[in-house]
């Protein structure tokens, strides 16, 4: 259930009106109407003048506030605002605080500072999510709500009683008896062998490594204690209002581990996601483009709602680089083309004071006679003109499989190497594709990936024996899938697959591995060149090589250097009517990992723009073609033919970007005569 206001694509961001003088809200609303803003978040962080004493609740000073932006016709998604308890409530409810690992409560003075566990905030919490239901279940500026703010940052996993008690209880739902729990965890490792309930406690601080699959339970434990909390608001509110959708916005797609995207996704309305630049990060666009695609695939294909990201800089970054002039449009229709149907920022006005008095805000502490403003009042017009895109589809060919469980297990303590990072490969296949100019999915391992001409496994360290049969499935019936190395070694509890590695996809791969040879830093390996393809040349490879033996595989490429000289690098397994691929190492440079990539495509068949600059962005969103050029050049591309959204014009088979600039073409279909 997507809002239906605003209508065409929503544009404004976090509204903290509490901050501000009289004076200031009335030019706010002047303001809003010159840059077009239609949306704006309200009362995220309000607890504490929502509810100023227990069970006293002030909603006076928010009717004005909606009212007022009702009539500058501005719709509001209003939050709920536990993500800020307030003072008297943490004082009179102490045992809310969260512990860390380390044994440490937090105290007060930040935010999401209570546990989702605790009973008192469960309790405040319904109480105040159906008194502020109840107070504008009948606003007419109401269009949606926003539940809490960013679960999982900065509060992820929480030790205090409330989360052990509920830790206990969910492990007796989960393995109903204990011997079912002390084997899957394996405790007879080091002689932990539970004799009851009582004696299991949070995977807290050690002075060694505790029990792996303990610590995987206790992420997927905490992160659903979160969406209990979220479920309790959703379902007063839907109770209440069951026309209006219900959000909460996830704390960036790619950059928050702790939540479990997929399972998140299924109890949400509509997915609503911040995204932050990593501003020192070189070609940052590239990480901003795979969490607007991760938004879009956890939201099943459907639009999405970017909810937060920045005019300008942040303020929690070591060095908070400035947008450069052209950025933050560019950043912002990067996100439309992928399936936002909104562009909302934190926050409307830049904070005098606290926290986050040095984030961007679209009004800037300079004022509206700045740059930055006349760059949001363009972007607002230039929103209005793409209203045409909202409700429309994003297609790929190629996905990418993504699994908070396999990141969380990968990323537990002693793995053969500690430069085995799940990140690492996924954004390095990421930006391969990218760089190729091919849009992705992410896909879960158990989902329907039938309608994908290539699937690429980079991390799949942990995947069930479900998961792996779906991958097999999808090659019998023709599919081409790539997977990296470490993938396919543990099941759901962390234990290793019977037999040799990857016990999981031996079959499906065609080969076992016999031993593991991790590199040591800075070490290098070469794959060779293809012996049968001319022109391929050798590469370099790091982080791992492995000794593969095949079983059914061909060798594509052997290791001409390092431990495992002379045995298989890049594999090939013929199976059904598809095909299963194996890289056992990290190419170095991302021109090598798509030199092995760009084959892999060619043969299954996908389709993407050829001689394009890198830096040209471009991706087909319904009948539009966005064009982003992140480069100091222009850049003519071929092949596009229709009406320019921005400036009208009318584009026959070409269309010059400027630098820096975003296009965006309404593609005509092509006559049969063109076509021939
Ligand atoms: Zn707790």
């Amino acid at each position: 259930m997507y809002p239906e206001r605003p209508a065409g694509l929503a544009f404004g961001g976090d509204y903290n009106p509490e901050q501000w003088p009289r004076e200031v809200l009335e030019e706010d609303a002047a303001l809003m109407r010159e840059a077009g803003v239609n949306l704006v978040s309200l009362g995220m962080f309000s607890w504490a003048l929502m509810e100023p004493a227990e069970g006293h609740y002030d909603f006076g000073w928010l009717d004005e506030i909606l009212d007022r932006l009702h009539a500058a016709g501005v719709a509001v998604d209003l939050a709920t605002p536990t993500a800020a308890p307030p003072a008297w409530f943490v004082a009179a409810h102490p045992d809310v605080l969260p512990v860390t690992r380390e044994g440490v409560r937090i105290g007060f003075g930040g935010r999401q500072s209570a546990c989702s566990s605790a009973p008192a905030f469960r309790e405040a919490t319904a109480r105040l999510v159906r008194a502020l239901g109840e107070h504008y279940r009948d606003h007419p500026a109401v269009a949606m709500w926003h539940v809490h703010n960013e679960y999982g940052a900065p509060l992820g996993e929480c030790y205090c009683e409330h989360s052990v008690a509920a830790w206990r209880g969910w492990l007796r739902a989960t393995y109903q008896d204990l011997s079912a729990l002390n084997d899957a965890w394996g405790t007879t490792f080091w002689g932990q062998t539970y004799t009851d309930w009582s004696q299991i406690d949070a995977p807290r601080f050690n002075h060694t490594v505790v029990n792996p699959a303990q610590r995987l339970d206790y992420a997927r434990f905490s992160d659903g204690q979160h969406r209990e909390h979220y479920a309790l608001q959703r379902d007063i509110l839907r109770e209440l209002t069951p026309h209006l959708p219900v959000t909460t916005n996830f704390a960036g797609t790619v950059n928050c581990k702790s939540t479990d995207l997929w399972q998140w996704a299924r109890e949400l309305d509509v997915v609503a996601n911040d995204h932050y630049l990593r501003a020192e990060q070189p070609d940052n666009h590239i990480d901003l483009a795979m969490s607007a695609d991760l938004a879009r695939s956890v939201a099943g294909g459907a639009p999405w709602m970017l909810m937060e990201h920045s005019a300008g800089a942040v303020n929690w970054q070591p060095r908070n680089l400035a947008k450069r002039p052209g950025e933050m449009r560019r950043n912002s229709l990067a996100h439309v083309a992928r399936g936002s149907d909104s562009v909302l920022f934190f926050q409307w006005r830049a904070s005098r004071f606290g926290a986050e008095k040095f984030h961007s805000g679209l009004v800037p502490h300079a004022g509206t006679d700045s740059g930055q403003w006349r760059e949001v009042v363009r972007l607002g017009a230039d929103l209005r003109r793409l209203a045409g895109v909202r409700g429309s589809r994003v297609r790929a060919e190629v996905a990418l499989v993504w699994d908070w469980e396999s990141y969380w297990a990968l990323e537990l303590d002693w793995r053969p190497s500690v430069d085995l990072s799940f990140r690492e490969r996924m954004d390095a296949f990421y930006e391969a594709l990218w760089r190729e100019h091919v849009t992705v999915d992410f896909v879960h391992p158990s989902a329907d990936i039938s309608g994908y001409r290539v699937v690429v496994a980079p991390s799949a360290y942990l995947l069930t024996e479900a998961g792996a049969k779906n991958l097999h499935r999808y090659v019998e019936a023709g599919g081409h899938l790539l997977v990296s190395y470490f993938s396919g070694i543990v099941d759901e509890h962390d234990a290793i697959h019977p037999g040799p590695h990857p016990g999981a996809l031996r079959e499906l791969l065609g080969l076992s591995v016999e031993e593991f040879h991790p590199l040591r830093q800075d070490e290098t390996v070469l794959l060779a060149a293809e012996p049968d393809a001319a022109g391929t040349e050798a590469l370099p490879g790091r982080i791992w090589s492995e000794r593969v033996r095949p079983a059914g595989a061909v060798t594509v490429r052997a290791f001409a250097a390092g431990p495992d000289a002379g045995h298989p690098a890049f594999t090939r397994h013929d199976l059904g009517a598809g095909t299963a691929w194996y890289l056992a190492t990290a190419p170095v440079g991302g021109r090598a990992l798509r030199d092995l990539l760009g084959p892999v495509l060619d043969h299954a068949g996908v389709s993407r723009p050829r001689g394009l600059p890198e830096h040209l962005e471009l991706v087909r969103r319904g009948r539009h073609v966005f064009l982003v050029n992140h480069g100091d050049e222009p850049v003519t591309v071929e092949g596009v033919t229709g009406v320019s959204v921005f400036d009208g014009v009318r584009c026959d088979g070409r269309v010059t970007v400027a630098a820096g600039a975003v296009t965006v073409v309404e593609e005509t279909p092509r006559t049969e005569g063109e076509r021939a």
